[in-house]
Parts: C-alpha cells; structure tokens; sequence
C-alpha cells in the first residue's frame, strides 16, 4: 500500500512553491506571535528565507530530490536569522536524503524524509517536547505518522494524524515556560502565548497536507 503511493517531483515543487505563499500570508500573524513572547521577527525572517528560494528555485529545476531540498535548506541557511534558520535549514537540507537522489518516492520514503528532518532540528537545537519550541510540533506529529505506519493506516489518513497531532503539539505551547530560546528569559511571562516556532511548524506540514489532497 505504501509502496505505491508515489509523490513525485511536480509535488515537491509545488510544496515548496506554496510554502513560500504561505509564508507571505502568515508573515504579520507569525511576526505577531513573536512580538510576544521573542523579538517579532519570526515571520519576517520566513519571508526572507522563502524569498530566496523562489529566486533560485527555477535554476534548481532539474535536481533531484535530493539536492533540490539541500539547494533549498542551503537557501533557508544562508538568509533566515535567528534560531530558526539554522533549524529550518537543517531540516530541509536533511529532508531529501531519504529519496536516494531520485525523482519521486514512495509513502514510507515520504515519511523517512520528515524523520531526518526533525532529528536534525533536535539533535542541532537539543531542544525536547515540552520545552515550547517547533519540537513540540514535530516530534508528536513524527511519532504519530509512524504509529499510523505501524498500524498500516492508509497514507492520506495517516498524513492527516501527523498533521493534526502537529496541531495538538503546537497547541500544548500556549500553557507553558520556555526552556529553549528567547522566550525562555521571560519565565512565567510566556505562559499564555503560542510558539511562533511550533505555529509555523504546523503551517508547513499543512502545507504538504494540502497538495496531497490535490
Ligand atoms: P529568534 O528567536 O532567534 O528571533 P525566530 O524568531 O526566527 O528566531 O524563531 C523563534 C523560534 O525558534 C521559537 O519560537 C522556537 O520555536 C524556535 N527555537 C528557538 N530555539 C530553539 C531550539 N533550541 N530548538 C528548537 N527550536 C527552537
Ligand atoms: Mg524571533
């Protein structure tokens, strides 16, 4: 069943085509997050970042899969501030090594390439869920995909338990301290407020939600 569930390379384009639409239309909310519990430029930073890839992306046209995703990592690294740059740079470098320097993938690839992507923000941020950061996004929303996996949910059905568990995580921000990042020097003053972080981390797994419905 997973086997032959394929994306292929028109996806991933257009994935990342609407993750940087989805940017712009999320800047001002994601900046405005940040304002309250960081230094309101998480969104700004975002759009620098996806500004930048949709400049290169034609010239990337005829990559792989997975040098198409470390030309955009690279991209995201070498222009996003802050902590999330080199987060979210990271994992899109590490996000098409699963696919094997190949066009398409299969479901189970698919979910390889979000599993190299979070262990990098992980291993490179050491932050872990609770801590209100994008971790408490991803890792929950990780951990779901393959338990779907594992009890051989169907793959839009199971994309869709990632995806609203990465819901669930990033919500599980808003009552808690910051053991991680800016927030963290505002103690009690960060209970209240959603991550910015954890918020985008959502908006872009819906992202690849969204164009699997297509
Ligand atoms: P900065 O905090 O440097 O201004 P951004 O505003 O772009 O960078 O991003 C802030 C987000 O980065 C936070 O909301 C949080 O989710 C995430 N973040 C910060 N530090 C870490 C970390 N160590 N591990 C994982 N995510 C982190
Ligand atoms: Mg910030």
């Amino acid at each position: 069943m997973y086997e032959n569930y394929v994306l292929n390379k028109q996806y991933f384009i257009q994935v990342i085509k609407d993750l940087a639409a989805m940017v712009e239309e999320q800047r001002d909310y994601l900046t405005k997050l940040d304002a309250e519990i960081g230094d309101s430029d998480h969104g700004i930073n975002l759009t620098i970042g996806f500004r930048e890839v949709m400049k290169k992306l034609p010239e990337w046209e005829n990559e792989d899969l997975t040098s198409l995703f470390k030309k955009v990592g690279m991209a995201l690294l070498g222009k996003v501030g802050g902590a999330a740059g080199p987060l979210y740079g990271g994992l899109f470098m590490k996000f098409g090594e699963p696919a094997a320097n190949k066009d398409e993938v299969n479901f189970l690839e698919f979910a390889e390439m979000f599993k190299k992507g979070v262990e990098l923000v992980e291993s490179r941020g050491k932050a872990i869920v609770g801590d209100k950061t994008m971790v408490d996004t991803l890792r929950p929303a990780l951990d779901k995909l393959f338990e779907a996996i594992d009890n051989e949910v169907k793959p839009l059905e199971a994309f869709e338990q990632f995806v609203k568990a990465a819901e669930v995580g990033r919500d599980s921000t808003i009552p808690i301290v910051a053991r991680k990042g800016r927030a963290l020097r505002l103690g009690e003053r960060a209970i209240g407020h959603l991550d910015p972080g954890a918020t985008s981390s959502h908006l872009i797994l819906s992202v690849f939600l969204d164009n699997l419905k297509k």
